[in-house]
């Protein structure tokens, strides 16, 4: 197999694992890949080594007060190094046969939107910009004559076992949610969590933003409406079960009583692997599953009153409308006031709430023309309305 690809947010958690995964593969002398772009944020030494290492036509920071810094790195490599959001866009449009949206939040919003433009395959981590532009995103890309495939590991489970050409079998999809860090502590403790606590996740290792919507299951919550949106399937068939051990990444039931469900030990590179060789099958020495080892699976129903940002998002879901883009956009605001340690933990669901009802409930979340800046638009506004409600929370506190 050989790939031409880009990687968008290379040096972080998802964007590490895709190039150690290429790594593996190549030395496994599975596959071989040419680089088209990469790009990153703030971590420079991390991507001046993937540039290095990889030799792409193109290697961008975000931010342009780092260019200068990531010129130093790569002094004397001869790989071109550009900055800033236009520089972004165009890593996202140079030719390739597959890129990986792996920028987190809504910040990957644009550089994804370009990327599904080109009619390559993209690899879909970056889920916050499907769920503020789903049915555009996905329309887009299809246009273009590429597609997204997801990489999230629960939506890479149901692509897996979705039957694609007669989805009228399907009667609901399951998404396992392994609880996250928080899934046996006590409402009256969760008010005192640090974000330490927040991002020690017991199975996987991920980014410090994506640790704390998975410890408030605000994450799950945008994985159902990324759901709804890749599969096409209301939130009344999307339910989510509770299964620590977080083997079983989710499951598609059939109309006739079956229930089909995609299983793998708990590393973002098996969901990786999956949507870069998609329909194929890449071999690399991947970790494997030890069923008898592992002894038991456990399931168990997820708690609504002490996760309440899993209901907040499926009302935003059948509000529809701008009211995603409202909800992603409070839980970004949210989640980092939480990092910043301007927010308790118990508060991060209570800004979501009153950014949705004042929002929604006021018709500011009205429908917009072009998708992908009418979501930036939105959440701009939501931000502010957001900002404002932590700050309320805040002096109360
Ligand atoms: P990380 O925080 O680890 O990495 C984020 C990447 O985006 C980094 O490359 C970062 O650069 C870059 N970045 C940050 N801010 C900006 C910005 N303003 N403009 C451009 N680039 C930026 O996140 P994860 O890898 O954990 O998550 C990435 C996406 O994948 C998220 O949408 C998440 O929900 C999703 N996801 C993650 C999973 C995981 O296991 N981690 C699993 C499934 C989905 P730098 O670090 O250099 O500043």
């Amino acid at each position: 197999m050989h790939r031409r690809v880009s990687v968008l947010g290379a040096t972080g958690s998802v964007g590490s694992s895709t190039l150690a995964l290429m790594d593996e593969a190549e030395r496994a002398g599975t596959a071989r890949f040419t680089v088209a772009a990469l790009t990153g944020g703030r971590n420079i030494e991390r991507l001046a080594e993937a540039a290095r290492r990889w030799r792409p036509e193109l290697v961008v920071t975000a931010w342009p007060e780092l260019k200068s810094d990531l010129e130093d790195a790569l002094a004397g490599s001869g790989i071109p190094v550009a900055a800033g959001e236009s520089a972004l866009i165009e890593a996202a449009l140079r030719p390739a046969d597959w890129i990986m949206a792996a920028i987190v939040g809504v910040a990957g919003l644009k550089s994804t939107w370009a990327a599904a433009g080109t009619g390559a395959i993209v690899g879909l981590a970056n889920k916050e910009s499907l769920v503020c532009c789903g049915p555009a995103l996905m329309a887009r890309a299809t246009t273009a004559g590429g597609r997204i495939l997801p990489v999230d590991s629960e939506h890479s489970a149901i692509y897996q076992v979705f039957p694609h050409d007669h989805p009228e079998g399907v009667r609901r999809l399951v998404l396992t949610a392994s609880g996250g860090p928080f899934r046996q502590t006590p409402a009256a403790e969760l008010a005192r969590v640090t974000p330490e606590r927040a991002v020690a996740h017991p199975n996987w290792s991920m980014g410090a933003k994506i640790s704390v919507d998975s410890a408030t299951m605000a994450n799950k919550g945008l994985e159902m409406i990324e759901a709804a949106y890749l599969f096409g399937m209301p939130a009344d068939r999307i339910d989510v079960v509770v299964h620590p051990e977080s083997v079983i990444h989710s499951m598609v039931e059939y109309v006739d009583g079956s229930t089909l469900a995609q299983m793998g030990p708990p590393d973002m590179k098996t969901p990786i692997a999956c949507a870069l060789a998609w329909p194929d099958r890449l071999s690399w020495p991947a970790p494997r599953l030890d069923l008898a080892a592992m002894g038991q699976l456990t399931f168990e129903a997820p708690d609504p009153v002490r996760f309440p940002a899993l209901r907040l998002a499926r009302e935003a879901l059948e509000a529809g409308g701008g009211a995603p883009t409202i909800f992603n956009a409070a839980n970004e605001v949210a989640a980092l006031a939480f990092l910043d340690r301007r927010l308790a933990f118990l508060n991060i669901a209570a800004v979501i709430a009153e950014t949705l009802e004042r929002m929604v409930k006021t018709g500011a979340d009205s429908d917009f023309d072009d998708a992908c800046a009418g979501a930036l638009a939105l959440d701009a506004h939501a931000r502010r309305v957001a900002i404002e409600i932590v700050g309320d929370l805040a002096l109360a506190a």
